[in-house]
């Protein structure tokens, strides 16, 4: 594991404890993208709010070998916690809603394979 995952992940582990029994920490991701900060962590993350505009666009993951097309909403707001317990209400766009977007359907069980058309 490397150096930044191992500390989000004693990040967690510190919350877990600190947080009452019936939440429960489902996400620490890695998300490197140019839109956001080079990797961030959220914690309970939910979307609240989904655009109507939606666009289809190819996606990779790194769960999965083929390509898939997906439609997701261009603007999404997000609530979360983050390492410091701090509650956090985000609005985000474009490459970064549809890689949020990603994140979030992954701790639903969700692959892109599962919603998308694959590419040729
Ligand atoms: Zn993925």
């Amino acid at each position: 594991m490397s150096f930044i995952l191992d500390k989000a992940y004693n990040q967690i582990l510190k919350i877990d404890k600190s947080l009452p029994k019936k939440e429960k920490v489902q996400m620490a991701k890695k998300i490197v993208n140019s839109n956001i900060d080079d990797w961030m962590l959220m914690i309970n993350p939910k979307i609240t709010e989904k655009s109507r505009r939606q666009k289809i666009k190819p996606e990779s993951c790194l769960s999965i070998k083929d390509n898939y097309k997906v439609i997701r909403s261009t603007d999404i707001a997000v609530e979360f916690y983050d390492e410091n317990n701090n509650k956090h209400k985000e609005k985000y766009n474009w490459s970064a809603a549809r890689l949020i977007q990603h994140e979030i359907d992954h701790l639903k069980g969700i692959l892109i394979s599962n919603k998308g058309k694959k590419l040729y």
